[in-house]
């Protein structure tokens, strides 16, 4: 059988963190969330970890080669996955094609791109709610919130072009109770 890979896609506080937990359980997929990986890495105090965090307290994105090298990590260690689910990742055109180029290999390509959309005031506005219980400096800060969506839009943004030149963009109305944006997602996958 084809393994079910998806991108979810969206700016930060678009609810791909959220969409995703209801998707990996009932498709059986892996979760490979980029964010939660260099978390991981911060609270671990490694080397990469401290390299990363103050990146990642500006609001400004991480090296290429360092989120590209942590993916084909947990991808290797996950080889009879039913499939992948990857949340905030590519956020880059580099990142997208060095993916793509991981599943050419395998013969596993990405099956769709589901781009959550929402407009940025609930962006800001769902941030700053998190801020309050997530512990993360970079919900805390309005300032820090707009250099993430502004990150998102020079640097992230351009994919849905690359991916709708496969055929794979699928926009997603992020706004709505969670379960209706899960039936819609559920609805785009087929
Ligand atoms: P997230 O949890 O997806 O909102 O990511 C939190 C932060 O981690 C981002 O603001 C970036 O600093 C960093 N980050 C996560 N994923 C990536 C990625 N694919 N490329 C570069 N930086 C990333």
């Amino acid at each position: 059988m084809s393994k079910l890979n998806i991108v979810l896609f969206g700016p930060p506080g678009a609810g791909k963190g959220t969409q995703s937990n209801f998707l990996i359980e009932r498709y059986g997929l892996v979760h490979l969330s980029t964010g939660d990986l260099l978390r991981a890495e911060i609270k671990a105090e490694s080397p990469l970890g401290k390299e990363a965090k103050e990146l990642m307290d500006q609001g400004e994105l991480v090296d290429d080669a360092i989120v590209i090298g942590m993916i084909r990590n947990k991808m290797e260690a996950h080889l009879d996955a039913k499939g992948f689910i990857f949340d905030g990742f590519p956020r880059t055109t580099p990142q997208a094609e060095a993916l793509d180029a991981m599943l050419e290999g395998k013969g596993e390509p990405i099956s769709h791109m589901l781009a959550l959309e929402v407009p940025e005031a609930e962006l800001v506005k769902r941030l700053i709610g998190r801020g309050a219980t997530s512990g993360r400096a970079d919900d805390k800060d309005e300032a820090i919130i707009k250099n993430r969506i502004r990150e998102y839009e020079n640097k992230t943004a351009p994919l849905k072009d690359y991916y709708r030149a496969q055929g794979k963009y699928t926009p997603v109305d992020g706004v709505g109770s969670m379960e209706e944006i899960t039936e819609r997602l559920v609805k785009a996958i087929g």
